[in-house]
Order: structure tokens, then C-alpha cells, then sequence
């Protein structure tokens, strides 16, 4: 998937499960983030040898996914929004790397241990970057309940429009309950994503002026976040790292005020 692809909706080509299958390994998210691409993997299984680098987290360390985050998932997949508990499937690629390649497993623990300390030192940037953000701002509304880990991680009530997935449209009535929640709350920003359109979140916007006389700003345009999607590569999006960084300099520069 390239950069600003929902992976919920995200359909593999013919040519996509050629890759998939001629590959060594396949890593994937897993917790039904690539919602319909279970099929791929489970049709293909046997053909593909493919890891959900999700795997190892503790079960108990996961968020209950609500409503409908599509078929049979349980979870809320976002998990990279914790940076600390994303450290684990870094830990999943390394094992799986130096079991396909032994050859390889001493460079593969090396470049594993180097990627945890930037982690670690990412999360705890991401923690003083948003000591910026007194306690009564921190609400963060999205298009889709992205956030959830992030929230739960650095303090946040997060909302979204849509549910943990992407998958099922909004109504009015999803529209008009965020409407009363940004009017009532006095919420002063919202916030695009990347690989979410926008229209759900501007009708909610129309609906908090006209019926609750209260003005949003839309955070959007560059200031996007990155949820699902990485940015361009090469771009400052365009990692991991980036990603997280982008995010946070913009959550504080709406809230911080
Ligand atoms: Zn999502």
C-alpha cells in the first residue's frame, strides 16, 4: 500500500498477491487492520508465509475494538500510536528475520537494538512535547477512532466519527451526537487524516456552527495526521518516526494555545 492508503478498504490487485506470494515473508499488521485482505492470507495460506508483526503483543495490553471494527475483530488494531507498545513487533520482525535468514541474525539484532532505542527515545519526546497541552485540551477528534492507543498512552479523550474502522459510512445521527459533543465541550480544533476524506468530519463542523453556534477549526491540508498511512518517502511522513513526529507537533501547535 502506498503512502495515503486506507488500509481498511485497501483491495490486494492480482498483481500485489503475485508479490505476496513469491515473497519469503510477508509482514503484515494484523488484528484485521488489512480488513479485506484477511481473505488474501487466510485463502493463500500455504502459499503465503505471512506474519502479523501484531502477534506478540499481550492480549490484555490491547484495546477492545467498539462497535464494528469489521468482521470478527475484537481488537482495535491501531497500535502504533502507543511508540512503546509498537516496540514489540519490532521485536516479531527481528525473531522472524534471523529464523528465515541465520546468516543474517547477528546484523538483524543489531539494527532491531538500534531501532528500540530510537523508540524508546521517541516516546519519551512525544511525552515532553505534549506537557505543552494543558490537561482541560486534551481532546482529540478525528475522522476515524485512530487514536485510541494514543489516548490511552499520553492522556488524551479521543473521539472519532467513524468507528475503529473505516469500512461503514456515518449517518446523521453519528454526525449530529459529535456535533453536540464539540458545541457542548467547547472543543476549539478537529483534526483530518491523511487517508480519511474530510467530508464526514466538515458536514459535523456545518452542523456544531448552525446548531450549536460554535466554530471548529479544521486541522487539515499539510497539517493532515497521519493515521493508517505512512507520508511520501522521503518525505518527513514518510517513517515511522516521522509519522509520530508530524502528529504531535501538530496536536500541540491546535491545542497548545
Ligand atoms: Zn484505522
Amino acid at each position: 500500500m502506498g503512502a495515503g492508503v486506507d488500509p481498511h478498504r485497501y483491495l490486494p490487485t492480482a498483481g500485489d498477491r503475485g508479490k505476496l506470494e513469491s515473497a519469503h515473508l510477508v509482514f503484515f499488521s494484523g488484528l484485521h487492520l488489512e480488513g479485506k485482505m484477511t481473505d488474501t492470507f487466510e485463502k493463500a495460506r500455504g502459499r503465503i508465509r505471512g506474519v502479523p508483526v501484531t502477534r506478540d503483543i499481550p492480549r490484555e495490553d490491547l484495546r477492545p475494538a467498539e462497535g464494528e471494527g469489521g468482521p470478527d475483530s475484537q481488537f482495535d488494531p491501531h497500535v502504533w500510536f502507543d511508540v512503546r507498545l509498537w516496540m514489540k513487533p519490532v521485536e516479531c520482525v527481528r525473531a522472524e528475520l534471523a529464523a528465515l535468514d541465520p546468516a543474517g541474525a547477528d546484523q538483524y539484532r543489531r539494527n532491531a537494538d538500534a531501532y528500540l532505542k530510537e523508540l524508546a527515545a521517541l516516546d519519551a519526546e512525544v511525552r515532553q512535547k505534549l506537557t505543552r497541552v494543558p490537561p482541560e485540551k486534551r481532546v482529540l477528534v478525528t475522522s476515524h477512532d485512530a487514536f485510541g492507543y494514543f489516548g490511552r498512552a499520553y492522556g488524551f479523550e479521543v473521539k472519532g466519527l467513524q468507528g475503529v474502522s473505516t469500512a461503514s459510512e456515518t449517518g446523521t445521527p453519528d454526525r449530529q451526537k459529535l456535533a453536540e459533543f464539540l458545541g457542548t465541550r467547547k472543543i476549539p480544533a478537529v483534526f483530518t487524516e491523511t487517508s480519511v476524506p474530510d467530508a464526514g468530519l466538515k458536514a459535523v463542523l456545518d452542523t456544531a456552527r448552525n446548531d450549536y453556534g460554535h466554530s471548529v477549526r479544521l486541522v487539515g491540508g499539510d497539517d493532515a495526521l497521519f493515521s493508517d498511512a505512512l507520508g511520501v518517502p522521503g518525505s518527513p511522513g514518510g517513517t515511522y518516526p516521522g509519522m509520530v513526529r508530524h502528529n504531535v507537533d501538530v496536536i500541540v501547535e491546535a491545542l497548545a494555545r
